[in-house]
């Protein structure tokens, strides 16, 4: 098989090959030749060598064959700040900044706020760069998430405590004003497990390996006890689980229970508040 890209053509007649989107093709030759935007233009007529376009055609199969953008150049935007981004992490998704914006208009000033199943660390990073007030905690099961949330905090300048605990079992005594979620909600044997990123993500990110409420109802049912009276409990859910997740709020006794809608229109992110009455 002739390799996807030559040695010895200028960046200018790079072609790209039929099946790839446009924006993605621009991405990885910027990545494999250390070119920013700018830098395609005003290195136009710059030759590849025989590594770059080794390089560049090991790049260009790897998306032909399905594997995310994100991880292959390892990074991703969220809320306006760059993580890196790896196997062992979902790729944020905007749908989610909803959750960071309903958790910053309910953060008291000096607010504590706890990120369960952060992954990536996506969440409480914004929270905490939009916020440097606050006490952030972010939690993960998965070490190696907790490595990747740990750098990112580390590359946008912000504190935020890392915790390895599956779901609440190693917090016990804190207190916070606010539990934020993004949890693995998707229910197995679901046909989209099978389809496009989410086969290069990992699994336990993405899937309770049940009906897909089981870690939503774990939260639910262990918020209270670590809220301050009147605190809330934010989670990000599938687009057909806002009643179900309703109604474990209402079950657990939470008052002021509502969803909210994302940017496609689709009842994303439940919540209420604990212990008032
Ligand atoms: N929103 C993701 C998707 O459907 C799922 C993320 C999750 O389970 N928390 O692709």
């Amino acid at each position: 098989m002739s390799p996807l890209v030559a040695p010895g053509v200028t960046v200018a007649s790079l072609q790209r090959p039929g099946a790839l989107d446009p924006v993605d093709h621009r991405i990885l030759v910027c990545h494999a030749l250390g070119l920013s935007r700018t830098g395609l233009i005003t290195h136009s007529e710059r030759v590849l060598s025989g590594d770059e376009a080794a390089r560049l055609s090991a790049l260009l199969q790897r998306r032909l064959d399905g594997e995310p953008i994100a991880y292959i150049v390892g990074k991703r935007e969220f809320y306006g700040l760059d993580f890196e981004v790896s196997p062992a992490v979902l790729i944020p998704r905007p749908e989610t900044e909803l959750l960071v914006e309903l958790a910053l208009e309910r953060l008291p000033p000096q607010g504590r706020v706890l990120d369960m199943g952060t992954g990536s660390g996506a969440i409480a990073v914004a929270l905490a760069h939009t916020r440097p007030d606050a006490v952030v905690t972010a939690l993960d099961v998965s070490p190696a998430a907790l490595a990747v949330a740990q750098r990112n905090a580390a590359a946008n300048d912000v504190t935020v405590q890392f915790l390895h605990s599956d779901w609440f079992s190693a917090v016990d005594a804190a207190t916070f004003d606010l539990i934020v979620s993004n949890p693995p909600y998707i229910a197995s044997g679901d046909r989209h497990l099978a389809e496009g990123d989410l086969r290069f993500e990992p699994a336990g990110a993405l899937t309770d390996h049940a009906d897909g409420l089981s870690a939503l109802r774990r939260i639910v049912d262990g918020a209270p006890a670590r809220l301050a009276p009147g605190g809330w409990l934010l989670m990000e859910h599938g687009y057909d689980q806002s009643a179900a997740v309703q109604a474990l709020l209402a079950a657990q006794g939470y008052t002021h229970v509502q969803s909210w809608h994302d940017l496609a229109g689709i009842a994303r992110v439940t919540g209420g508040r604990a212990g008032l009455r």
